[in-house]
């Protein structure tokens, strides 16, 4: 404590800049400033820049100028799971936020196209700067108390102009708890004097970075899927106010300088997005940007890079709500100072460029303001109108068999907005028939049709090959589900039924009759494994069927189909009354249907006590983590057994590998990345633990790791890339390497492979056809063990998604998914990655498959 004393008195003030010095720093144009109103510096005890703002703190400065100032107040949004308070600022003149209400009405008034035209010159603009999604790219939050203090204390003309014009909300962080994990590796590691080396241990965390959430995902693919509590929150927000001007702030290298938008013209944007949005909005605020930059000597580039077409985005996203979504990047100082090509990079020089473009944003935001609104205004009147020209009149889908993935779907379209009614009658439509009561339809023709297209159309041609991420994002087939688009002569015949709510998505409910028997349940179901560990933990015995039947229930005769659940009375430890409240609460709480029987003769198929009903183990599983391995696969087998399951997952990181008893797991879990550090005796005891009868599952590049490890004991050819490896004397432009070996990479498309339903690991689902999303090259033939491929590329596989002709070629008939025997054990691989961003609903069950039945698979042996 002592220490503590002597060692800030002398040397804080070596840290700290003097205050007037730092306000002429942030602040050169010395404005008038209320007296009062604290600075960050005076609230924190620091000045800016000197030290990485926890979360807390953060929040405190925040409500501290609220409860100074009626220039600004505060709200919680909601709570990240780590639980921290996500906060809204909402800055605008006292008289404006007295009638906010009625400013809120009047601008969703320019959402509804059938509503007249409000007065536009009078309405306030809506600004809404956002902050620090990436939690490791520090300094926007740090820009974010200084914009907020600047609003609140600045007594210049222009400032309080843009309050009467404006309601202007800040959202300070994005991500709290990634936030929070990268301050505190920041602060900690801090030298006094501050260490600008990048081999430094500041400038380089550990595994998981701070720029993901609490399960390792990335919030700024989110908007969205919507997986995540923060991204709901957020998006419940922004749907009651639809701002105009949405800002993303983010970090990047530390070598570069600094990005504004426009993205790269074409390119990176989105065909659903009016060009309007582009061609006008983007080049309208770029010349604000740009003068604030120079104002400050600061270098900058645009037009060149980022993808801006992914939905997901922060800065895509607002694009389809009417708005306009920016991004920024500034180079960045991972830590407090890091030396660069140019020059040493502070953490204050990176939060004043973040600073400058804030108050450039709202100034050029304010002074365009009646162009924003029109634009929006007539953005929504525009996709009626686009609606009506479009291919399809509306969309149906749903999956009988599996209400629950179909009403997470549902639930996905309404937070979106997008109006889901009912089919009033069957629908037939692309071979397919959608049934009355099991079938949804979205018209094309709603406000929010640039939505609708996003989550049903898909897209195969596109004017670049270099994508930023992923260029697919049909969310009706992340979800699996039967859908079709219906044409304008068809939709005559569409009757639509009751409009969908979230009242109607948890209305039903699900009985459970009483047995002293067996109860069954369909593995279809999107629920059902969640079910099963429930029922697995209370020591319950559960067994699955391996082929089909149909029986008598206490409701009449059901059909089951492989993978069904059955579990016995009798032959449990709990009491037949207990077992039936059990199953009572089950399928209440997971929403699902399980039938009573009262004797195991089937109507078809097997009996109850046939065996090729097998008894299941209890899935013990393990997953490796740490360097080299991909935080966000990782996280999305977390996240998922988490919030799907329940289930704990142990995690273990890769260093650790060689202190862990294997014995004490069943199941091995390895995702995409490198396991270099893995050891040849570590290889070795996994090897040696699979062939004692357990289950190793790999996922994309681990699949390549095990056959390179011999522990995929068949040898399987890995198909290479051709283009430029067979063509040893072909001579291109140097200026075009970027672009033809950008165009290599399948950064993220949906494909179509055949799945054998007869396969535990293809149980549940009672269609061949499947599609499945692949982020990797890795191409794998399939193994000689006929019965062992069990999802492989169909011919023609492309669903929608960039991906080159060369590399479409190769796909058909290589392998999705495959079992290879290893000893009394197997090795299940995933090529591609079946929870990718946890939203595959659709290829969800493959993993439930692996991990519920992977104790179970048997290779069965081929004859000569
Ligand atoms: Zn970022």
């Amino acid at each position: 404590m002592r220490f503590l004393q002597v060692f800030v008195m002398l040397f804080l003030p070596f840290l700290t800049m003097p205050l007037l010095a730092q306000q002429d720093y942030f602040f050169p144009e010395k404005t008038f400033f209320k007296e009062g109103v604290p600075t960050p510096g005076e609230f924190l005890g620091y000045e800016i820049g000197d030290f990485h703002t926890r979360h807390d703190r953060l929040v405190a400065y925040f409500y501290e100028l609220a409860r100074i100032s009626d220039r600004i107040h505060i709200q919680e949004i909601g709570m990240t799971y780590e639980q921290r308070p996500m906060i809204i600022a909402t800055i605008t003149s006292p008289q404006n936020y007295n009638n906010l209400e009625n400013i809120r009405q009047e601008h969703l008034q320019l959402i509804d196209p059938q509503v007249s035209l409000p007065a536009m010159g009078q309405m306030p603009v809506i600004i809404q700067l956002g902050y620090n999604v990436h939690g490791n790219e520090p300094s926007s939050s740090e820009a974010a108390m200084l914009t907020a203090y600047y609003l609140t204390a600045s007594e210049d003309p222009e400032v309080l102009r843009y309050l009467e014009d404006a309601v202007i909300f800040v959202e300070p962080v994005l991500n709290p708890d990634g936030r929070d994990r990268h301050t505190n590796w920041a602060n900690m590691h801090r030298g006094f004097p501050p260490v600008a080396d990048a081999n430094d241990r500041e400038h380089n965390e550990v595994w998981p970075s701070g720029r993901v959430n609490h399960y390792w995902f990335d919030l700024n693919r989110d908007w969205l899927p919507l997986v995540h509590v923060e991204s709901q929150a957020r998006l419940k927000f922004y749907h009651t106010w639809y701002p105009n001007v949405v800002t993303d702030f983010h970090e990047m290298g530390t070598n570069s300088t600094y990005f504004f938008e426009p993205t790269k013209p074409f390119g990176s944007e989105n065909p659903i997005i009016p060009r309007s949005n582009y061609d006008d909005l983007n080049n309208l605020l770029a010349p604000y940007f740009a003068n604030a930059m120079d104002d400050i000597g600061s270098l900058y580039f645009t037009k060149e890079v980022f993808d801006n077409s992914y939905p997901g985005y922060g800065s895509t996203y607002p694009d389809i709500q009417g708005g306009l979504g920016l991004v920024f990047e500034q180079a960045s100082s991972r830590g407090h100072l890091q030396e660069s090509i140019h020059g040493e990079v502070s953490f204050a020089f990176t939060i004043r460029n973040h600073l400058v473009n804030s108050l450039a944003t709202i100034k050029g935001t304010v002074e365009n303001k009646e162009i924003f609104l029109r634009h929006q205004r007539e953005f929504f009147g525009g996709a009626v109108k686009q609606a009506d020209g479009h291919y399809a009149s509306g969309y149906v889908f749903g999956d009988a068999g599996d209400r629950n993935r179909t009403k997470a779907f549902m639930d996905l379209l309404l937070q979106h907005k997008i109006k889901v009614y009912e089919t009033g009658r069957d629908i037939e439509s692309n071979n397919k028939t959608f049934g009355a009561g099991t079938s949804y339809i979205v018209p094309g023709n709603q406000p929010q049709f640039r939505m609708v297209a996003t989550m049903f159309d898909t897209v195969t041609t596109f004017h670049d090959s270099l994508f930023y991420d992923t260029s697919a994002w049909s969310m009706v087939h992340a979800y699996g589900l039967p859908s079709s688009a219906i044409n304008k002569r068809a939709w005559r015949n569409v009757s639509l039924g009751q409009q969908i709510d979230s009242t109607f998505l948890n209305s039903q409910s699900f009985p459970v009759l009483r047995s002293d028997y067996a109860y069954l349940f369909s593995w279809q179901d999107y629920n059902a494994p969640g079910v099963l560990h429930e029922l697995q933990k209370k020591g319950i015995i559960a067994k699955t069927a391996f082929k089909p039947f149909s029986i008598e229930t206490l409701e009449g005769i059901k059909e089951f189909s492989n993978g069904s659940i059955l579990v016995p009375v009798e032959i449990q430890k709990m009491p037949a009354e207990e077992l039936h409240s059990l199953m009572s609460d089950l399928a209440k709480t997971h929403k699902i249907s399980i039938e009573a029987v009262k004797g195991g003769f089937s109507t078809t198929g097997i009996d109850l006590g046939s065996s090729s009903f097998e008894n299941l183990e209890v899935p013990k599983p393990l997953m490796l983590i740490g360097e080299g391995i991909s935080q966000y696969e990782a996280g999305e087998i977390w996240y998922l057994m988490d919030s799907k399951l329940g289930m704990p997952l142990t995690k273990v990181d890769i260093l650790d590998f060689n202190r862990v008893k294997l014995e004490n797991y069943n199941e091995l879990i390895l995702v995409n990345g490198n396991y270099g550090l893995l050891r040849e005796k570590d290889v070795q005891k996994i090897k040696n633990w699979v062939e004692q009868g357990n289950t190793l599952i790999l996922q994309k590049s681990a699949v390549t790791w095990g056959i390179t490890n011999k522990l995929i004991a068949e040898e399987l050819k890995v198909k290479k890339d051709t283009v430029t490896e067979d063509a040893p004397s072909l001579r291109l432009d140097y200026g075009s390497a970027e672009a033809i070996e950008g165009a290599k990479v399948i950064g993220g498309s949906m494909y179509r492979v055949d799945l054998d339903i007869t396969h535990p690991l293809g149980f549940g689902y009672t269609n061949r056809d499947l599609v499945v999303y692949r982020n990797s090259n890795i191409l794998l033939n399939p193994v000689k063990n006929p019965y062992s491929t069990v999802a492989v590329y169909k011919n023609d596989p492309l669903v929608s998604g960039y991906i080159s002709s060369d590399n479409l070629q190769k796909l058909p008939g290589t392998a999705s998914v495959l079992v290879s025997k290893l000893g009394s054990g197997r090795v299940i691989s995933f090529v591609d990655n079946p929870n990718f961003r946890g939203t595959w609903y659709g290829t969800n069950k493959l993993f439930f498959n692996a991990l519920f039945f992977g104790p179970i698979i048997e290779v069965p042996e081929v004859r000569e």
